[in-house]
């Protein structure tokens, strides 16, 4: 099977395991396990940021990252198609009792502008007090697009003249630093917090991180556990997220090459209406009004290709580490095939 459902499906290859396998461990909740401290000693360093949280998944990250910033009644920031507005249970309002502004950017990138139009007047009790901007790089639901570094300059010297907290979901951010060719720490000297998933692009079976400031970190390390993300010997996978900081990288390139081969093909399909612009490894189609999308996905299975839509005749594909060359030659075989 062809599986482009998601770049969280990969598994871990034969080097991968046994880096897992060789991990020394301890007790992680008493910040024993010798390769998850590693692994968040490495995380922080290369973000230029203080200290680093392992944790189980990218939606406990944000949800950490995001209770944080702020107090129940207090407004986060963030754009319509947000992972952490759309696809987190409904967290920010169940964890952190805060309400939401969502923002109409373009495929999920807002500006500057936009943060300062949509602050609300602080001392008027009216209002629930603006509290926290978040951004999200690459842009899941945006097409895997890339934010514009020196837009994210300009919004955080907003966030200083208001008094805001800035916090990036970096569940993909390997791929937009492979994408525009950028430093890591560009982005650890520019938000409070930031969270990145080794289980996607990376290809660890689990485990994100938080990072952020020792204070920050620091009361992270309580939340996780109030969250009931505190794990014991976890030194298993962050041997995992080790071995994919240090080995996957960026072969993202080859993921990106991928996406960028399949959208010239799309451009060359009759049935297809639409294609997101294509930047990193996420492909966005959307098929024209007469072919029925669960007959496109249907002949997708028979010829081995797992995919699935987002939206009403909207289809999104993201390649990753367990799609090789060959595969991808019998997808672009499937999708012509297809009338
Ligand atoms: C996958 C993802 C997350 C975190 O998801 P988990 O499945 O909880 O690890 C957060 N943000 C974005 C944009 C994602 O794609």
């Amino acid at each position: 099977m062809i599986d482009v459902r998601s770049d969280t499906v990969t598994r871990p290859g034969p080097a991968m395991l046994q880096a897992m396998m060789q991990a020394q461990v301890g007790d992680d909740v008493f910040g024993e396990d010798e390769t998850v401290n590693a692994l968040q000693r490495k995380a922080a360093e290369l973000f230029g940021k203080d200290s680093a949280l392992f944790c189980p998944s990218g939606t406990m990250s944000n949800q950490i990252g995001i209770k944080l910033h702020t107090q129940p009644g207090d407004e986060v920031i963030c754009d319509q198609l947000s992972h952490i507005y759309l696809y987190e249970g409904g967290g920010i309002a169940v964890n952190s009792s805060a309400s939401v502004r969502l923002l109409q950017g373009h495929h999920g990138r807002f500006t500057a502008a936009q943060v300062l139009d949509n602050i609300n007047q602080r001392g008027d009790s009216h209002f629930p007090n603006t509290r926290l901007v978040a951004i999200e790089n690459t842009v899941n639901k945006g097409g895997g697009g890339c934010w514009d570094l020196e837009e994210i300059r300009r919004i955080r010297q907003v966030c200083e003249q208001h008094q805001l907290a800035l916090h990036l979901d970096g569940a993909r951010l390997f791929n937009a630093l492979v994408a525009r060719n950028e430093a890591p720490r560009s982005y650890g000297e520019l938000f409070h917090t930031i969270s990145i998933c080794l289980s996607k692009g990376l290809g660890a079976p689990a485990g994100s991180l938080l990072l952020g400031s020792k204070e920050h970190i620091g009361r992270a390390h309580r939340l996780r556990k109030l969250f009931g993300g505190g794990m014991r010997q976890a030194g298993y996978l962050a041997a995992a997220g080790l071995y994919a900081l240090e080995h996957n990288i960026e072969r993202l390139q080859a993921d990106h090459r991928k996406a960028r081969a399949l959208d010239l093909e799309l451009k060359s399909l009759p049935y297809i209406a639409a294609v997101l612009p294509v930047e990193t490894n996420i492909v966005i189609f959307t098929l024209q009004e007469q072919v029925p999308t669960e007959q496109f996905l249907a002949h997708l299975r028979a010829h081995d290709v797992r995919a699935s839509s987002i939206g009403p005749r909207t289809i999104r594909f993201v390649f990753h580490l367990d799609v090789s060359d060959a595969q991808f030659d019998r997808l672009v075989e499937a999708m012509r095939a297809f009338r």
